[in-house]
């Protein structure tokens, strides 16, 4: 008989993604066996974490601040916006080491199919942000997947009146592929042969 509170542990385990109830009890069996120490501080890094970690003002991306630091970094080129769906595709871009200008992360994406609604994705706050004066270039950077297409064409149509350039990342990145699990290399050729994306019919 499972001890209730180990019963809990793999239950809540279960949360993560790409964890089943295998590996979950695989996890928490070491984690009492042979890590006592490591579960008290997983513990406590998950709660710090949790009440810590909020909104970025202006990116939308994850702080601990009213603002971030890459947000608050002086030495960025706030002519550029950045449009990722994750704080991992943020993450994937700053690895190329060559994008200078700043982000807007969505913290999801466009999936008309589950009934979420583009206000659900943060995308007045985007239009907001991106009216600060200082955004001359938004940079689509939306996964190649049927939701991040949907989702860049879906912002293309509502950037396209405030006289701003758009453009989106070039297909370096494999058809279906996310930018998360893209080399750097890769994620870097993208941005670098992004396509601007004219008016056009909509
Ligand atoms: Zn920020």
């Amino acid at each position: 008989m499972t001890p209730p509170s180990l019963g809990e542990l793999t239950e809540q385990l279960r949360r993560l993604p790409g964890v089943g109830p295998k590996s979950a009890q695989r996890m928490a069996l070491h984690l009492l066996q042979k890590d006592r120490e490591g579960a008290q501080r997983l513990g406590e890094s998950l709660i710090r974490a949790a009440r810590m970690t909020r909104s970025c003002l202006r990116c939308n991306g994850f702080t601990e601040d009213e603002v971030c630091g890459v947000c608050l970094d002086g030495q960025r080129d706030a002519k550029l916006l950045c449009v990722v769906e994750s704080p991992a595709d943020m993450l994937a871009i700053e690895a190329t080491g060559m994008y200078r200008g700043l982000y807007f992360v969505l913290m999801g994406r466009y999936a008309a199919l589950d009934g979420a609604s583009p206000d659900d994705l943060g995308v007045s706050a985007l239009l907001a942000r991106v009216q600060d004066g200082l955004v001359a270039e938004v940079i689509l950077a939306t996964n190649f997947t049927n939701e991040g297409e949907a989702t860049a064409y879906l912002l293309q149509q509502r950037l396209r009146s405030l006289g701003i350039a758009v453009s989106r990342i070039a297909r370096g990145v494999p058809i279906g592929g996310e930018l998360e699990y893209t080399d750097p290399g890769t994620v870097a050729r993208a941005l670098l042969d992004r396509q601007n994306l004219k008016g056009g019919q909509g």
